[in-house]
């Protein structure tokens, strides 16, 4: 029974797909509950951005994932595309001020859904949507990026599982940042929700091309700013 239920799934996952993104699929792979945060972070939202949080880096829970109640209201012009936001259980932060750093950081005037490209993104947590970001463990981003052959595991980064709904955050990255962002950790989160949503809209990697100037949103900018003898400035933004 579960290898006939698996190869159904695939053939869904397959037609899904085919069709636009703006089709709903795979429902069945949404969020088994609503994610409840276990205290409401006493501090002012900008200084809970900017601020490191405690998760540990090799964490591996059993990847059960919650979605984040509310609506988010798409702001740009354009075709909208929903999108869920999820918290995988037992990761503790505050689900109002994560949901807020996402939707603010994608229809920021600089990134995707701002009016400056052709879609605009509104948060769900019922009904039909495109894709779900998803805040997970360093074990469970692992084991969904390797569904799509992709070995997220050496330096704990986050990836956009294309065959599936989910777009994968890792929380200890979000925690913690990374070193070519150092300290300002407000825009290492809003570089790795741009770069990984950016991936699910269908953009591929770029490399830096001149030094100073200022790393393409779709670098690896988590592992580096230098390629070759160039070396970018960090920039979290699709249209700095
Ligand atoms: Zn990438």
């Amino acid at each position: 029974m579960k290898s006939a239920r698996r190869t159904l799934l695939s053939a869904l996952a397959m037609v899904c797909l085919l069709v636009a993104t703006t089709t709903a699929c795979l429902k069945d792979d949404a969020g088994t509950g609503t994610y409840v945060s276990a205290t409401a972070d006493p501090r002012p939202y900008e200084q809970w951005l900017a601020a490191r949080a405690d998760i540990p880096a090799d964490l591996a829970l059993p990847g059960k994932f919650l979605t984040v109640a509310g609506h988010d209201a798409a702001k740009g012009p354009g075709r909208v595309l929903r999108y869920r936001l999820e918290v995988e259980d037992g990761i503790d932060i505050d689900a109002r001020y994560l949901a807020r750093a996402v939707h603010e950081t994608l229809n920021d005037p600089r990134s995707w859904g701002g009016g400056r490209g052709t879609i605009a993104l509104e948060r769900v947590s019922s009904g039909d949507s495109s894709f779900t970001v998803t805040l997970a463990s360093t074990g469970t981003v692992n084991s969904w990026c390797a569904k799509d052959d992709l070995d997220t595991g050496e330096q704990r980064v986050s990836c956009n599982v294309a065959s599936t709904r989910r777009v994968m955050l890792n929380a200890w990255r979000w925690s913690a940042g990374s070193p070519t962002y150092g300290d300002d950790l407000a825009n290492y989160r809003r570089m790795l929700v741009n770069h990984e949503v950016g991936h699910r809209l269908g953009h591929f990697h770029e490399t830096c091309e001149r030094s100073g100037a200022l790393a393409p949103v779709m670098m690896q900018q988590t592992l580096t700013l230098v390629t070759g003898a160039a070396t970018c400035v960090a920039n979290p933004w699709p249209y700095p």
